[in-house]
Parts: C-alpha cells; structure tokens; sequence
C-alpha cells in the first residue's frame, strides 16, 4: 500500500491532494445548497481542495442541475467600468 496519493496538487507543485470529505456549497436555482461529507480531494501542503468528480456527478444527478462548488468559481478579470475587454467584434 502507497502512503502517498498518485495526485500531484495543481496548485502547489509539491503537495498530494489526500481523499477526504469535506463540505460542497453550490448555488442551484439561486438556492445555496450545502452538503456535508463530499467526497473531496484535499492537498496536504497547500490545502488546495476539489471535489471528487463522481460526487459532483451524483450531486448533479440528485439536483436536476448542473453543480459547481462556489470555491472553485473564478471570475474573469474585468476592466473598471466592468466592461469584458474584447479584440474581436462578432455580429451576427
Ligand atoms: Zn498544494
């Protein structure tokens, strides 16, 4: 038996993202929904965390939606006056 996990953290570079459980909060129909004891993937160095790919399918399974944990959203980055910079004009 490997101590160690075959996963490499994306975030760190050094760390093994360790499975575990942990806690998934995702907006579903402008709802915050949390669920405990998610199977998740923790990094044991930076505490990077994903969510178990088969959980997050059985979540989506059970709430008819498509579910993403809030942590993992990322903004695109927008200019001042909150306009997304563009360098191609599409008209249809
Ligand atoms: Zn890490």
């Amino acid at each position: 038996m490997h101590a160690k996990s075959p996963y490499m953290c994306p975030r760190c570079q050094i760390g093994h993202l360790q499975r575990g459980q942990a806690t998934f909060v995702t907006c579903v129909d402008d709802q915050l929904l949390s669920i405990a004891d998610v199977a998740a993937w923790t990094c044991d160095i930076c505490h990077y965390r994903e969510f178990d790919a088969e959980a997050i399918r059985e979540l989506e399974l059970i709430t008819g939606a498509y579910v993403s944990p809030i942590e993992a959203m990322r903004t695109p980055p927008r200019t001042a006056n909150g306009d997304v910079p563009t360098t191609t004009k599409a008209t249809a």
